[in-house]
């Protein structure tokens, strides 16, 4: 046994005895309502040592390895509970921090995250910059040793309830749009920031619109090079997706992949051998069949194969849930069910093609 499944078996025993303390499992994006939750479920975890496994253990963290945050992600996902409180501050921000902060950036910020104590949001979207983020045109001007910051940003998950935010804003007009951009820390209630929750179509307000006045922040809110923000956002959201990876791990995802796959290559495969047989049948006249009967038992074989499909799927499914894995299986039965419907497709074609055939073939004779 290594030493990162003897954690595993830890954390699966802790989680077994304390899941019940945890909100409901929200996934990467905390939502406002559940914020009081989230941070009493964060402290829970930082005081039991499931918090930043492998960050720096003078920064709060335990000084494990990524597998162990890989170990920790994969139970809590299996205990069906909130690995951490939300994706922004516990990957993003802290990855940012360790990879670009300087000592004192990290001394001040990566505590808190794993506390619980400070909740974290990304001020990166503006009304005009969502896909584009690059043409963003919030500013940030050096006024003696501070940055006064205005703008507005968009599309701010849990915004309302955060303690601090990371900032992209413009530092040069000048510079072709990555070049001028500067990677900010934020204080959420600091003068000149205002959130506003953006109310959806169905009611809800999952995110915030968040207007920057004035904002004045001191030299030590940037955070990597003054012009380089965009380097140090592609970063962190590398770390992100990283992190993003780490739960899904390869554990789950990996085999879920591949049988994905293949169920779908064994009903392609089984569509195929079935429409090709009765095809074949019908040329050697193995079988004498009456005009229009092929396309029927085609159709008959393709609804076959699609059956045949679904309970691979369906015992897939219970083998996924007697695995804890059901949460997965659930993120890939859409795509599950297009691959099903592109391998009906495929067979309808084959139909269509033996029927024409078929009717070529009677008017030969
Ligand atoms: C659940 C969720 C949480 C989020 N949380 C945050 C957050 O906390 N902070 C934050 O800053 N942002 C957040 N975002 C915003 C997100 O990261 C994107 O920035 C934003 O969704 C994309 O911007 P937009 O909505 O303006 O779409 P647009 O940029 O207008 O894009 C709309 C569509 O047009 C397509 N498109 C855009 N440009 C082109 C092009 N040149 N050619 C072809 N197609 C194009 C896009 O692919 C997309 O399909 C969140 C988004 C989601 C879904």
């Amino acid at each position: 046994m290594t030493d990162t499944d003897v954690f595993a078996d830890a954390a699966r025993d802790w989680l077994e005895r304390h899941a019940a303390d945890a909100p409901r499992d929200y996934g990467a994006i905390l939502p406002p309502e559940l914020a009081a939750e989230g941070r009493a479920w964060q402290r829970q975890l930082f005081d039991a040592g499931f918090a930043g496994l492998h960050w720096p253990v003078e920064f709060g963290g335990r000084g494990l390895t990524p597998a162990h945050t890989a170990a920790w992600v994969t139970a809590a996902a299996r205990a069906q509970v909130p690995p951490f409180l939300n994706m922004v501050g516990c990957v993003l921000t802290g990855g940012a921090l360790l990879a670009f902060g300087t000592d004192e950036q990290k001394a001040e910020h990566l505590r808190p995250i794993l506390t619980g104590a400070h909740v974290w949001c990304q001020l990166f979207s503006e009304p005009d910059a969502g896909s584009d983020l690059a043409s963003l045109t919030t500013t940030a001007v050096r006024r003696g040793d501070r940055w006064v910051v205005d703008g507005q940003k968009v599309w701010c998950s849990n915004g309302r309830v955060a303690d601090r935010g990371i900032l992209l804003a413009r530092t040069d007009p000048d510079a072709p749009p990555h070049r001028g951009i500067a990677f900010f820390l934020v204080d959420m209630h600091a003068a000149g920031v205002e959130t506003r929750p953006l109310r959806q179509m169905n009611g809800a307000a999952e995110f915030d619109e968040v207007f920057l006045t004035e904002v004045s922040l001191p030299a030590d809110a940037l955070l990597g090079p003054e012009h380089g923000g965009w380097g140090v956002a592609m970063g962190a959201l590398s770390y992100m997706w990283h992190g993003v990876m780490l739960s899904d791990l390869q554990e789950l995802r990996i085999p879920l992949m591949l049988y994905h796959v293949l169920a779908g290559l064994v009903y392609l495969v089984l569509g195929l051998v079935i429409t090709i047989g009765v095809h074949k049948a019908v040329q050697y006249e193995w079988i004498s069949l009456k005009r229009g009967f092929p396309f029927m038992a085609s159709l008959l074989a393709a609804a076959i194969g699609f059956f045949v499909y679904l309970v691979i799927f369906v015992l897939g499914m219970s083998f996924a849930s007697d695995h804890g894995m059901m949460h997965v299986v659930v993120d890939v039965l859409w795509q599950m069910f297009e691959q099903g419907v592109g391998g009906l497709a495929v067979s309808l074609g084959i139909i269509y093609d033996m029927h024409k055939r078929f009717l070529e073939q009677e008017r030969g004779t």
